[in-house]
């Protein structure tokens, strides 16, 4: 037997039937497999970092879960949407025309760039060339191009799960090239909006996550003294990380929140007028997501039972441990008519797909199951139906719903 990762918070203490913004799984399983987004967990933890951040604005990073009705719901409970694609461009202008919205992503075409500049949107310079690709359209369309550089930063989020500094990158421009670059924009006439700085994903740890940001701060300062100009803005990156395996604990983010203000307090003068953002993706849709699916057959092979599901890695590819992890460890899930039942038997829950990589739940204890019942996969909510291989075997897409509310 193999442990499971936590519930999220919302469904720890539940009893019986697996309940979802109030109503049984069951209500929401008309079709399956299904996503199901509960916009009141989503709000829970906006809540939450308003509270722990009273002095930094909230962006939200669409690629988590780009789901047109999710975005809908989210836009105007954040301050800006950051995208990393012509597409999710489209989708943020739709929800937020006229709002903050910042383009980031390495190896954006013209038209992409084009689109950005045309509607205000800023654009998170991610190389020399593309800088210069920006100001050449800015000058052809007759607008002044907000422009932001962002920073290949020499610190590195310790303890995240996804590194995106300290190295050689594709994202961002070396920190020592930064400074230069930032001249160059301003000289060009471009409304520089300040500097972006992404140093890591999935991070539990509060401690790294203070000193990164700290380091960062420190970061931004020494660039724009370099630079002789104050940034109207510093986009401080995410990475706050959620529980997914057994063992994992839940960020403290009112001690990230603490340690934030305090190095906010203390800034250097050059970052006195500056105002800050995060932006996060993960943190605040992953546990509001539930991906539910039905057993199709239950079989044993050489002693091992085997729950055959409706739905797998096509829709939920990280939950079988193939998207961005080493070792493959069980996410949290449940029997969804019997979510605390008492274990009666270990089974593997495998997806309906050709390859032995199409893993549910691997050796998990769980009460016992038949043909026709729902499994629930918990932490759905981000890189899940949108970062799966949904084409591969040509099984329909999964259904995504939005439930409850603020
Ligand atoms: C993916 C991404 C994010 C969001 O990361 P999470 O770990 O989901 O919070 C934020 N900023 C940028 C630039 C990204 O590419």
């Amino acid at each position: 037997m193999k442990p499971v990762g936590p519930l999220p918070p919302e469904f720890v203490g539940q009893s019986g039937v697996l309940t979802i913004a109030g109503a049984p799984a069951e209500q929401w399983a008309a079709d399956t497999p299904v996503f199901v987004y509960d916009a009141g967990i989503v709000a829970a933890r906006i809540r939450r970092f308003r509270a722990a951040f009273p002095m930094v604005d909230l962006h939200y990073a669409i690629k988590a879960n780009p789901l047109p009705a999710l975005l809908d719901t989210v836009a105007p409970w954040v301050d800006g949407l950051d995208v990393a694609s012509g597409g999710e461009l489209e989708r943020a202008l739709a929800v937020k025309p006229g709002g903050a919205i910042s383009f980031a992503g390495p190896g954006k075409r013209d038209a992409e760039l084009a689109a950005a500049l045309r509607n205000g949107a800023t654009l998170n310079l991610e190389s020399d060339g593309e800088a210069t690709r920006a100001l050449r359209l800015a000058d052809q369309l007759g607008v002044t191009p907000r422009l932001a550089v962002r920073v290949n930063p020499d610190v590195e989020l310790r303890g995240s799960g996804m590194k995106m500094g300290g190295r050689p990158s594709p994202f961002g421009v070396d920190a020592a090239a930064a400074a230069a670059l930032v001249r160059r924009l301003i000289d060009a006439g471009a409304d520089w909006r300040g500097f972006h700085i992404y140093a890591g994903s999935q991070a539990l740890d509060a401690g790294a996550i203070i000193e990164t940001q700290a380091a960062t701060l420190a970061l931004a300062a020494r660039l724009a003294e370099a630079a002789g100009a104050a940034p109207p803005l510093v986009n401080l990156g995410g990475g706050f990380g959620v529980p997914y395996f057994a063992g994992d604990r839940p960020l403290d983010v009112e001690r990230v929140g603490a340690g934030l203000a305090e190095g906010l307090a203390t800034r250097a003068a050059v970052l006195r007028e500056a105002r800050f953002a995060i932006e996060l993706g993960r943190w605040l849709v992953a546990e509001a997501g539930v991906y539910l699916t039905r057993i199709v057959d239950r079989k044993t092979s050489q002693g091992e039972t085997f729950l055959v599901t409706d739905g797998g890695l096509n829709h939920q590819l990280a939950a079988s441990g193939n998207f961005g992890t080493v070792v493959r460890r069980n996410y949290p899930l449940a029997l969804a008519s019997a979510i605390d039942g008492p274990a009666a038997e270990t089974v593997s829950v495998v997806g309906p797909l050709c390859t032995p990589l199409d893993r549910l739940g691997d050796r998990v204890a769980l009460p016992e199951a038949q043909p026709g019942d729902l499994i629930a996969v918990f932490l759905a909510g981000a890189y899940g139906a949108s970062a799966s291989p949904a084409a591969f075997l040509g099984h329909p897409a999964a259904a995504e719903i939005v439930v409850g509310g603020a």
